[in-house]
């Protein structure tokens, strides 16, 4: 049998060019799926960073007034991730972000840019460059949404879309009269297309067109059908929830590996845990932390802003503090909160020690050293930070929403009688509740022989991609034309 062939079409791509966890995903996701009998090309935009390593790829075709400009389509193959790079300098050849100017400004043109990445998507969906055509296009996110839409509308035999969300956000809404420039038909232009509140709706066009909507946990697929977290598409989410799955997020389990991190004062195994005393030493001395304590060290790493809930950590610190705990946050983002923690910094040296900016090497040691690891999220399509706690031994303290309700399984009295408990989980999203959490991790982390059990079984836990690939090789399977008549 030959493997089923998947086109993901993606505006970001690890190692080649990343802002979040949507390029990891669409990174290992393509070296996961060949044992699966999967095979997985990717398209992606030629940014000039993508274009510095592939820039001598093979010409597969090329595209006269290709929304504004000509275009080509190379063929590479980079670091084991097989690609098609579209090579459009009038959209892609600028310095910034791949969305915004150096000045942070989104480019004007957001709307010519990503319709041409799903647009050139399509073109290989139908099969009209070079030979290779693919059962399944795979969009991610609104920046790829326009391509279940232009393949649904192209009234020719196409492949199965699926498109995964994986911060609903971001939704890519653009002016209604752009409609004919991006090649959109006039039928289109209605609820029941890519209209979304009077605007062009990128994500909306994804959301209504695509065969199969996935998102990155089960918990967020239900949480985004109800008008909390829905942002506006919960009506049409809700509509389509037959077609919605969650699948968690895998990590890289060669990067992210107490018994090889570099990153580490000290490497471990989940039989040697009492190696992390090393890591422990070594982040309270960059941190700025007093030595002489046995208290727990609670790590944060982690954008400062209001999704986070680092607001809620400010306000039940001097409890945590007074049960004898102290913090080590890393950390970037609003103003008010790194002046919130500079001053806590301030007010108890010795007890709360902040580093601003991004760092990832500090962030494995926070890792390896910080004996539990906070995630108070207002809402968390997945969530990665858990994940490497559990697998380094920092147990995770999180909210019960989204991804972080899905990986961590709370440590109440049940679950520590069978075993199964991996962390602490609070519920609902306030201070209040964060404050028992955190009480009930500190008791649990006086009692050190299930402490020393609850880390263990957080580090035996399956977190890579090879075990999260399977979930999305038999989603591509139930997608192909026999799978329907079988
Ligand atoms: P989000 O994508 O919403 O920011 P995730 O938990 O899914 O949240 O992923 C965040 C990723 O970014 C993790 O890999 C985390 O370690 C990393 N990260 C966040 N802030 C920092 C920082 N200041 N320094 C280093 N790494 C960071």
């Amino acid at each position: 049998m030959r493997p089923v062939r998947v086109l993901s079409v993606t505006p970001e791509i690890h190692p080649l060019i990343k802002t979040g966890g949507l390029a990891d995903v669409a990174g290992a996701l393509p070296k996961a799926l060949p044992p699966l009998g999967v095979e997985m090309r990717s398209i992606v935009p030629g940014y000039p960073r993508v274009l510095q390593h592939a820039g001598s790829g093979e010409p597969q075709h090329s595209f006269r007034d290709f929304f504004g400009g000509d275009a080509r389509i190379l063929r590479t193959v980079i670091d084991g991730l097989d690609l098609y790079v579209l090579d459009a300098p009038h959209l892609y050849d600028r310095p910034g972000s791949p969305y915004q100017s150096p000045e942070g400004m989104d480019w004007a043109d957001n709307d010519f840019r990503f319709a041409g990445l799903a647009f050139a998507g399509s073109e290989i969906g139908l099969g009209r460059v070079g030979a290779w055509r693919p059962d399944v296009v795979h969009a991610h996110d609104w920046q790829a949404g326009l391509a279940p839409a232009y393949l649904a509308l192209s009234g020719q035999s196409r492949p199965a879309t699926v498109i995964t969300l994986h911060n609903l956000a971001f939704q890519g809404q653009f002016p209604a009269h752009r409609l004919r420039d991006l090649r959109l038909p006039p039928e289109s232009w209605s609820p029941d297309g890519v209209e979304y509140y009077q605007s062009l709706g990128f994500l909306k066009a994804g959301l209504h067109y695509a065969d199969r909507i996935t998102t990155v946990s089960p918990t967020y697929a239900r949480e985004i059908q109800t008008p909390e977290t829905g942002m506006g598409m919960q009506g049409l989410l809700k509509k389509r929830a037959a077609d919605l799955l969650g699948i968690v997020n895998g990590i890289d389990d060669m990067i992210w590996d107490p018994a090889t991190d570099p990153h580490l004062a000290a490497r471990y195994t989940a039989r040697r845990l009492a190696s992390r005393a090393s890591n422990k030493r070594a982040l309270r001395e960059r941190f700025g932390l007093d030595a002489g304590h046995d208290g727990p060290l609670i790590g944060v790493v982690t954008r400062l802003t209001w999704q986070k809930g680092m607001d809620l950590l400010l306000e039940v610190l001097p409890n945590w503090l007074a049960l004898g705990g102290q913090v080590a946050l890393l950390g970037s983002g609003d103003a008010a909160l790194e002046w919130g923690f500079a001053d806590a910094k301030h007010a108890h040296a010795g007890q709360v020690g902040c580093v601003f900016g991004y760092d990832e090497g500090l962030s494995h040691l926070i890792q390896g050293g910080a004996d539990m690891i906070l995630a108070p999220s207002r809402f968390e399509p997945c969530g990665l930070t858990q994940l490497y706690g559990l697998r380094y031994g920092a147990v995770p303290v999180v909210a019960r929403v989204g991804g972080l309700a899905d990986t961590v399984v709370d440590a109440n009295e049940a679950a520590l009688d069978d075993g199964i408990a991996t962390g602490v989980q609070f519920a609902p999203v306030t201070a209040a509740a964060l404050d028992d959490a955190l009480l009930r991790a500190a008791t649990l982390y006086r009692q050190k022989k299930i402490w020393r059990a609850i880390q263990r079984r957080g580090m035996s836990r399956k977190l890579g991609w090879p075990h999260r690939a399977e979930a999305y090789a038999s989603l591509y399977r139930s997608l192909l034309p026999s799978a329907a008549h079988g």
